[in-house]
């Protein structure tokens, strides 16, 4: 649709392309080492603009810069539990020099807004923005209780966002049990009658293993049948040459079901590939959610070309389906044998929840109300958001869902830590009218 046919008309919808340009134009990359600019200035773009119209909010430094911003709409039934709204204000870095704009300058061009953070997430940190501050200039009430947070630090694992939230502060999420942040609520169109729109109900665990081979260290030149290095080699292989079965967890045997109904193609449990295919370059966020994977990353070993070293290591990111990680480290451990030891980089939840309940008949109410076309998918995604650590702190049930109405040719998923990230204007207004609806009525 062009925009003569659905013109903006609420203040909310009029304001989120600008609320999103003026968030793209703070830059608040995140090095993962604390080099970056930290998220402060946008924080204070979002206290500017809560602080306008009347709304009060808590501004928490986590260490020098790492802003975060926490408000709560008090609901009209107090009885009800609380819903947490999140995103995240960080960024991954922008090498300018590929991109065809400037990453951090905010530029709206062809019904598209351009930038760093355009579709991860400051899209739907400004769509939060944007609602809560039209819910307050209408003096509409929500019937429960919202928590919204803008955070820092998700692109780093979250230590000074929500991490150091949930630990320090979580009087803040008093009576919160669920919660939609990043990364769902896109439509997949079937066709000009049918668009599905992914939402995330679950996520991989995360697994990053360092094995370590102990052998007699000594002179090249001379016998050696404990070869630290050898052991390590053949642990590697094995486990990178590893073929992990499908596996199909409840929300990817349920979004392959519906996905293959909606192109109207048989489902073959033991042969998917023909459903992936339907679904495009968004086969980037679920392609890896069929089965669990290890994929060895680093090496290391020696110091001279005529020295055995004692020891040897090499680290594996490994990725377990919810609900199989018991599986998972079996079987890595049998791959990896005796001879080789494994400790953990870092060691993170997989997480699935059903996809139904009041909350989830809200979200297909409110994209049905602006989309007939809409149809509701869950998916599980292979990567993790901040939605573990509120999960794991909080025991807050979250879902994906930044309800965004696509072009049906638009590759999305390359959208994120992409090149010339952007994001259609419309798509914004779209998601600012689904939120709201939600939102309001939930
Ligand atoms: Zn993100």
């Amino acid at each position: 649709m062009t925009s003569a046919e659905t013109p903006a008309t609420t203040p909310a919808e009029n304001e989120v392309a600008e609320l999103c340009t003026e968030l793209i134009s703070v830059d608040s990359s995140n090095y993962g080492d604390g080099s970056g600019p930290g998220e402060r200035a946008a924080a204070e773009v979002v206290m500017a603009r809560l602080a306008e119209v009347g709304i009060e909010a808590t501004y928490i430094e986590s260490a020098p810069g790492r802003g975060n911003v926490i408000t709560r709409v008090e609901g009209t039934d107090p009885s009800l539990p609380a819903l947490l709204v999140h995103g995240h204000l960080d960024v991954v870095p922008a090498n300018a020099a590929d991109w065809s704009v400037d990453p951090f300058a905010g530029e709206i061009r062809d019904g598209y807004i351009w930038g760093r953070g355009a579709v991860d997430m400051k899209d739907m940190d400004a769509m939060m923005l944007a609602v809560l501050r039209q819910l307050t200039r209408d003096g509409r009430r929500p019937r429960r209780d919202l928590v919204f947070a803008w955070v820092a630090d998700e692109e780093a694992g979250g230590v000074y966002g929500a991490k150091h939230l949930t630990k320090h502060h979580p009087e803040l999420f008093e009576g919160v049990t669920e919660s939609i942040s990043e990364v769902g609520g896109y439509s997949l169109e079937v066709d000009p009658s049918l668009r599905l729109y992914l939402i995330e109900t679950a996520q991989k665990g995360l697994a990053w293993m360092r094995l370590v081979a102990d052998g007699t260290a000594g002179h090249g030149s001379m016998l050696n049948s404990d070869n630290a290095v050898t052991e390590i080699a053949k642990a590697v292989a094995r486990i990178g040459a590893h073929e992990w079965p499908i596996t199909l967890t409840p929300t990817v045997r349920t979004f392959l079901t519906e996905v293959a109904a909606a192109f109207g193609i048989p489902f073959d449990e033991n042969d998917p590939a023909p459903v992936l295919d339907k679904i495009g370059p968004l086969v980037r966020f679920v392609g890896a959610t069929l089965s669990h994977t290890t994929n060895p990353t680093q090496l290391d070993a020696g110091y001279k070309s005529n020295v055995i070293p004692g020891q040897a290591s090499a680290v594996v990111d490994g990725r377990f389906l919810p609900g199989h990680e018991d599986e998972f480290f079996k079987t890595v451990d049998e791959l990896i044998g005796p001879g080789v030891r494994r400790e953990f980089v870092h060691h993170d939840i997989a997480l699935e929840t059903s996809f139904d309940g009041a909350l989830v008949e809200s979200m297909i109410a409110a994209l049905k109300a602006e989309d007939p076309t809409a149809r509701a998918v869950p998916y599980c995604m292979s990567g993790g958001t901040d939605n573990k650590t509120f999960f794991a702190d909080l025991g807050v049930r979250g879902f994906g869902f930044v309800p965004l109405r696509l072009p049906g040719d638009m590759d999305f998923a390359s959208m994120f830590h992409g090149v010339d990230e952007r994001v259609p204007v419309e798509a914004l207004q779209f998601g600012v009218r689904v939120l709201d609806r939600l939102l309001l009525n939930y």
